[in-house]
């Protein structure tokens, strides 16, 4: 780069407004589609990287042939001539007055400048772009270093900077690999690459760019950089020993209380949830022809299932519709003509039903059996279609258990709360063993007795029972609760599997309602934000546990999985990826520095290390989550609230691969991931202690 010619000056002419410049991610237009009227300019004694459109490719290769700075072609799909020239405000007129359109300033000098900041040589040669290493971390898991970076480009418009990362260890061997652009929400982020597997330890790693952007050699950090108290020997661990469903928590609830009386509370949340219940339903008629669904209003448990429904031919002319309901057998007599034939219709029917039986039956025309011909047909017997036998139906008490020496509120309080997901089977094992252990160590190790004695500790191990019902007895991926708040088609048994409020997606800060991104209206949606906030039992027991104990100064929202550690903002809205505010400086460096014990504490266990890159927020490292429990508690009630991904993925030695390990990994994996991710609440709650001390 430092060979570029510096294109034939031309006299600088008056300056050109100013503005634009200052922000040139945000006021230049995209490259492909230049704003009408938004005049991109240079200004006094600046220098920028311009992107320019070309009338041809004739002026290319005029405006390489004339010595122009060119930086590069980018490519482009739509066939367009495009080419990054580095130019000063004249330079940029002349070129104007010659028929280049410029559409985007992908960077200034003084932008370089004060990136690159103090010490660098003003003399050094203007790259295209520069770059800055966010994060550069390496770690050591079982024998193996892994290294992850995060790079950003100062030519953030640009989707095809390629940026490599070059690591060297302390006897000189090196090598390097590619990053990938993160964009979301149609913004730039930053580029970056899964952790790379090296030989040893690197000392230095720098990055370039295919721009001819440089980053400054650094030395990457070792990351978590944390080591939790060794335990003490005879310290109690491993209390869980299978999947738990919500029956079993239950009983695990029940014998805690029972065990450790001096020590712990038996919490009822105040809303009972629907119960592992659904209405029943059937198909009068055959969905693949013409159907009607008739469904019952009140739940297939309250004496519904089993009730039949038929149509009938009345045999005679001219009949209306008409219908009983008696020994538990709904019959249709349907309408006839003055010749004795039938002529209702599916809409007939379905219309007829619910009119007649409101408060019994309601009925909805099939998806694709409109207009058509109602069948003879049935009986059909209505079903729920629930497979637990075992299980209760009715409305579920969810529990919490509230644990400590102390517990009137003066202490402070942390709050621990699993399986708002009823498919992430291996959460509720997480918190459990966490209360077990605190529990079971109390009397024996001094450390454990501490911490019990300075803080107060509540654990909700299923938020989300009705749910995990049904992920373990009739489809194991549900994700939301039981509640249908479907209508019409939607309601057909077909969607069984998609009705639901996500939980997640239901409290009151940054939610769909408000207009943030990550829920959605759609009943049928994975994250179904429900039909308000708060609308659900299940989300409102967590605010009203949290609320009715205001020393709760803490929180650990525990998921799965993907081995991520995140705190707020969890949510953005879409236009110009506006999140939730910001932590402060100072917040955010606590978020940070606490975040590593707990990483480093669930490393201890059986070295998982949780990415440098999926710890932080959960807008920036996940995804936007409108709605979600966390920025609830955080920016409503002022609780430091964190989220736990457990289940990171898996190092393959043999492949050289990383693999996830799903909702419901093979038991010996979430029996691992309940010890260690036990031993990061535990860290929490060192923390809580610590920052109760220097407060007192
Ligand atoms: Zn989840």
């Amino acid at each position: 780069m430092s060979s570029r010619r510096r294109w034939a000056a031309i006299a600088a002419t008056a300056a050109l407004t100013a503005g634009l410049l200052t922000h040139p991610g945000v006021s230049s237009a995209a490259p492909t589609a230049p704003a009408a009227g938004a005049a991109i300019t240079v200004v006094p004694d600046e220098t920028a990287l311009v992107r320019f459109r070309l009338p041809d490719e004739a002026a290319f290769h005029a405006l390489v042939a004339s010595g122009a700075d060119v930086a590069t072609r980018p490519r482009t799909t739509t066939g367009q001539v495009l080419a990054d020239v580095v130019v000063t405000p004249a330079e940029l007129t002349a070129l104007t007055a010659r028929g280049a359109v410029p559409v985007q300033v992908v960077q200034t000098a003084s932008d370089a400048a004060r990136r690159l900041g103090e010490g660098r040589g003003t003399t050094r040669a203007l790259a295209e772009d520069t770059l800055q290493f966010l994060q550069s971390y390496w770690w050591t898991s079982n024998g193996r270093t892994f290294l992850q970076t995060q790079v950003a480009t100062t030519a953030s418009d640009d989707p095809d900077v390629e940026i490599t990362v070059t690591w060297t260890t302390a006897d000189g061997t090196t090598g390097s690999y590619p990053l990938y652009r993160v964009e979301d929400a149609g913004e730039y982020q930053y580029h970056v690459q899964v952790p790379q597997r090296l030989p040893a330890k690197p000392v230095k790693v720098s990055a370039t760019s295919s721009l001819g952007g440089q980053s400054r050699v650094i030395t990457p950090t070792a990351w978590p950089g944390s080591t939790p108290p060794a335990l003490p020997s005879g310290y109690q661990k491993d209390f869980v020993d299978a999947y738990m469903t919500p029956t079993d928590i239950k009983a695990r609830i029940q014998r805690l209380g029972r065990q450790y009386r001096s020590l712990v509370d038996v919490v009822d949340l105040p809303n009972r949830t629907q119960g592992y219940r659904r209405t029943a339903a059937a198909y009068l008629g055959d969905p693949a022809a013409a159907a009607v669904v008739v469904e019952s209003v009140k739940f297939g448990d309250q004496g519904l299932n089993g009730v039949q429904v038929r149509t009938v031919d009345p045999g005679r002319a001219n009949r209306p519709l008409s219908a009983t309901y008696r020994d538990r057998v709904l019959t249709i007599s349907l309408a006839t003509d003055a010749g004795g034939k039938v002529i209702s219709t599916t809409d007939d029917v379905a219309a007829f039903i619910s009119a007649r039986y409101p408060q019994r039956f309601r009925a909805f025309v099939e998806d694709g059996s409109a207009g058509a011909p109602m069948p003879v047909t049935g009986p059909a017997r209505l079903d729920d279609g629930l497979q637990g036998t075992e299980v209760t139906t009715k409305p579920w008490t969810v529990q919490a258990l509230r644990i400590g020496a102390v517990r009137d509120g003066s202490k402070v309080g942390v709050l621990a709360y699993s399986q708002e997901h009823a498919r992430e089977w291996a959460t509720p094992l997480v918190t459990l063993e966490f209360a077990e252990r605190l529990l079971a160590n109390y009397a024996t190790d001094p450390q454990t007795r501490e911490l019990l004695d300075s803080v107060e500790v509540f654990v909700i191990p299923t938020v989300n029972p009705d749910g995990a019902n049904y992920s373990f007895h009739d489809f194991n991926f549900q994700r939301k609760n039981l509640v249908n708040h479907c209508t019409g088609a939607a309601r057909d048994p077909a969607l069984r599997d998609s009705w639901g409020v996500d939980v997640n997606r239901n409290y009151t800060v940054g939610s769909f309602f408000d207009g943030y991104v990550g829920a959605s209206a759609n009943c049928l949606s994975g994250a179904y934000a429900g039909t308000a906030e708060l609308s659900e039992a299940e989300s409102g027991n967590v605010i009203a546990l949290a609320r009715a104990n205001p020393n709760i100064k803490y929180s650990l929202n525990v998921h799965s999985y993907g081995g991520y550690f995140m705190w707020s903002p969890g949510s953005y809205k879409a236009a110009g990826r506006v999140t939730l505010p910001r932590p402060s400086i100072d917040e955010s460096k606590y978020f940070q520095d606490s975040a590593r014990r707990i990483v480093g504490a669930i490393a201890a266990s059986r070295g998982t290390v949780t990415w440098p890159a999926y710890t932080g927020p959960v807008a920036d490292v996940l995804y936007s989550a409108a709605g979600n429990s966390a920025d609830q508690l955080y920016y409503e009630l002022g609780i430091t609230a964190w989220n736990f991904e457990v289940g990171n993925d898996l190092w393959n030695e043999d492949t050289q691969q990383w693999e996830g390990v799903g909702f419901q990994p093979p038991y010996d994996e979430a029996h691992a991931e309940s010890q260690e991710y036990a031993d990061g609440l535990i860290e929490l709650v060192r923390i809580a202690r610590d920052s109760s001390a220097a407060t007192r």
